[in-house]
């Protein structure tokens, strides 16, 4: 066993220990670690002073009850976190999930990737994550609002716009956002940017909802251009129809490529002829306002449905924007089998590490979600900077800032991820966010 991957394994070990049961946590903080580890073997000052072991550890998590009435009058109890896990950079910034499967595991898992993420953003934010395991499928508004009400009577303790600034993710979008704004400012008679994602009558940002399926497809096209190659024509395979998926699909057709899928969690749909806009206006319809099943698109185009997940559906390119570990390693064969020559994630670690080994066995395109969908939370700096400057920007400016942020992401993983003419993106990103954050954490010395 060389040495590297003895330091790896004990590493592994001692995150495992500390974090019984905590698979999604574990599975996050290896695939960092697989690049991290052999990065800083000749650089004894990060092993010293224990930085890796250091940012796999938050600096803090709050868990709390969330008591709220249905409509039926019955009281309801969920779990309500917020994981701060690393302001080295800047202020806490990371989404908030409302959904069924949130645990502490995944609130950990997504928390650490962000400290990564922020920091190859560029811009001047920490990591930080929070949730519910509270299900807003079927609810209906005034229950989703009183239990937004009750999760920010607790939550408003912990944040603040120099403290930490959440925003959406899975199950939170500007319903929700705005629910919890409005409880913020009245619990608190404060105006300030403390959540990102709002609406832009009280503060939010333009092509802040765009942002992360935008991005997503300009890492995919930069990773193209890179590589002497194009988005013209490319068929894409999408999963999700929420909000990145959604933009994923409106950036990829824009810049000339064929949509052929998209999913919910009951199945996908097939379009051999493409997603067009006015297919896409349907879509968002269907999934964002009317919140139906995905099957009524394939009723209403003559498309197909079928159960499960849309990696069997032949394509030149993968964009997972639905949820985490949802390319296991026979998906991945499955994609690679009928041509898929790149990915770009737009979800959160949608790719388990046996599809990851795949994709960079077969030497394909492979952008990791930390700098795939990194856009989202650029514009939330964005929207940050406006709200603390009091101004709005204009759309062109921040179509552009987005663009050459996302440009920027690419070259940084280029730069630290080029071995021997290729680049390992999954590496580059590794190693550019940690960087930054470990270089902060030198300066600030044990704490
Ligand atoms: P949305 O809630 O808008 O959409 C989620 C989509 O994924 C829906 O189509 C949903 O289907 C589907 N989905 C959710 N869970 C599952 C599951 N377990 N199995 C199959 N399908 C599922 O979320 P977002 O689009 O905001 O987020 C999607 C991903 O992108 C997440 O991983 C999130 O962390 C990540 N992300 C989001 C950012 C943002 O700006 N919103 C920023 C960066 C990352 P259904 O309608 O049936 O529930």
């Amino acid at each position: 066993m060389s040495v590297r991957t003895d330091s790896l394994d004990r590493f592994i070990e001692g995150v495992k220990k500390r974090n019984p049961g905590e698979p999604e946590f574990h599975q996050a903080v290896y695939e960092v670690a697989a690049s991290i580890v052999p990065y800083i073997q000749d650089k004894p000052v990060y092993q010293e002073m224990q930085i890796l072991e250091r940012m796999a550890e938050p600096d803090r998590a709050v868990i709390f009850r969330v008591c709220w009435e249905d409509d039926n009058g019955n009281i309801r109890v969920n779990r309500g976190y917020r994981v701060q896990f690393n302001n080295s950079i800047g202020p806490y910034k990371g989404g908030i999930r409302f959904h069924p499967t949130v645990t502490l595991s995944v609130l950990k898992f997504l928390g650490f990737e962000q400290t990564f993420k922020n920091s190859l953003t560029g811009l001047p934010m920490g990591g930080g994550k929070g949730g519910s395991d509270f299900n807003p499928k079927g609810k209906s508004n005034g229950e989703v609002m009183r239990f937004c009400q009750s999760f920010m009577t607790e939550l408003h303790r912990h944040i603040g716009e120099d403290t930490d600034v959440p925003a959406g993710d899975i199950g939170v979008g500007a319903r929700e956002i705005g629910y919890m704004f409005g409880q913020y400012k009245r619990l608190t008679n404060d105006f300030v940017g403390v959540l990102t994602g709002k609406g832009l009558e009280f503060g939010g940002s333009l092509i802040r909802t765009e942002a992360t399926g935008y991005g997503t497809v300009y890492m995919l096209d930069n990773m193209l251009q890179h590589a002497k190659n194009g988005m013209d024509g490319k068929k894409v395979a999408i999963s999700g129809s929420g909000n990145v998926a959604t933009y994923a699909a409106e950036k990829a057709r824009q810049l000339g490529a064929t949509v052929l899928t998209m999913s919910d969690s009951s199945g996908y749909i097939h379009d051999p002829n493409g997603i067009d806009e006015d297919k896409l206006a349907y879509m968002v319809d269907l999934k964002q306002v009317r919140r139906g099943r995905i099957k009524e698109y394939a009723d209403e185009f003559g498309a197909e449905f079928h159960e499960g997940r849309p990696w069997n559906v032949p394509c030149d390119v993968a964009l997972p924007c639905a949820t985490q570990n949802e390319i296991n390693g026979d998906d991945a064969a499955a994609l690679l089998k009928n041509g898929c020559m790149a990915v770009s994630e737009g979800a959160n670690m949608p790719t388990e590490l046996a599809g990851i080994h795949a994709f960079q066995d077969a030497g394909i395109l492979y952008a990791p979600s930390k700098a795939a969908n990194a856009g989202g939370v650029a514009v939330s700096g964005l929207e940050m900077s406006q709200n603390s400057a009091r101004i709005s920007w204009k759309e062109d400016e921040l179509q552009n800032l987005l663009r050459n942020i996302m440009t920027d992401i690419h070259d940084n993983c280029a730069e630290y991820g080029t071995q021997g003419g290729k680049v390992d993106y999954l590496a580059g990103a590794n190693i550019a966010g940690f960087v930054k954050v470990a270089d902060a954490m030198l300066a600030y010395g044990v704490v």
